[in-house]
């Protein structure tokens, strides 16, 4: 690995950033699916400290940090091509999915030594490539040699939209303007901190995905994976 986190003689890296609520992990399952490759959601990774922190008594306030000694360990499996999110081995996939625990993994993530400790974890995931990557920094920061980039967007009301659906098929308590808020805020947050903020990557290719399915989306970013990288053969 090279001092900006390539690999050579690896199989191809594809990474997807935007703003929550764009569908990067729909998108990316159904895209790694597509190609055999693997979905890294590192997302998961972010909202997986949050929740260890939580469970000491984090309360989400960055003044009020609580004891890092003793948390539980973290860990990564793929199934069936989605990230499943390991907690003192207990699978928490589902239960960390919450705006709660995503705002307080946006404050988190805004700690330096929170990102260097992911940093190499991430890389480490992606080695040997096949992997489409998921994420704020992907094609910034954590993989800038990649060899296909999205920036993947959408309208602030489509995106409150897709998370009131998700998640109120889940919690009937949940309620539009809490999650507006909830996304404005973290918006802001993720593009607005010091160390790898939420940023369009320079050689990336943007999408709007307001007005489009997700089936349009993915045979768009097919179109053009197959227009960048030279040859099929090569995924
Ligand atoms: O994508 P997801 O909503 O699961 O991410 C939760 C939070 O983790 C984001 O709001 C962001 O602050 C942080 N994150 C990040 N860098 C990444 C992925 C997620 O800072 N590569």
């Amino acid at each position: 690995m090279n001092e900006k986190g390539a690999f050579l003689n690896r199989r191809p890296i594809i990474t997807i950033d935007g703003p929550a609520g764009a569908g990067k992990s729909t998108i990316c399952s159904l895209l790694a699916a597509r190609l055999s490759f693997i979905c890294l959601e590192t997302g998961a990774l972010y909202r997986a400290e949050a929740y260890r922190l939580k469970l000491q008594g984090w309360n989400g306030n960055p003044e009020n940090r609580a004891d890092t000694k003793c948390l539980p360990d973290i860990a990564l499996k793929q199934d069936k091509g989605r990230t499943r999110v390991i907690v003192g081995g207990r699978d928490v996939t589902e239960i960390i999915r919450t705006e709660e625990i995503g705002l307080m993994a946006s404050t988190i993530s805004a700690m330096p030594e929170i990102r260097q400790k992911l940093l190499p974890l991430q890389r480490e995931l992606a080695a040997e490539g096949g992997v489409v990557a998921e994420g704020r920094d992907m094609g910034s920061v954590v993989f800038p040699d990649a060899d296909v980039k999205f920036y993947l967007d959408a309208s602030v009301e489509e995106r409150v939209k897709r998370r009131y659906l998700e998640m109120s098929s889940k919690d009937a308590r949940i309620n539009w303007k809490d999650i507006e808020n909830d996304l404005i805020l973290r918006d802001g947050q993720d593009r607005g901190r010091f160390i790898s903020p939420l940023v369009v990557p320079a050689d990336a290719v943007v999408i709007d995905s307001s007005n489009q399915s997700v089936a349009e989306v993915i045979d768009f970013m097919i179109s053009v994976i197959e227009r960048i990288l030279p040859s099929r053969k090569c995924l």
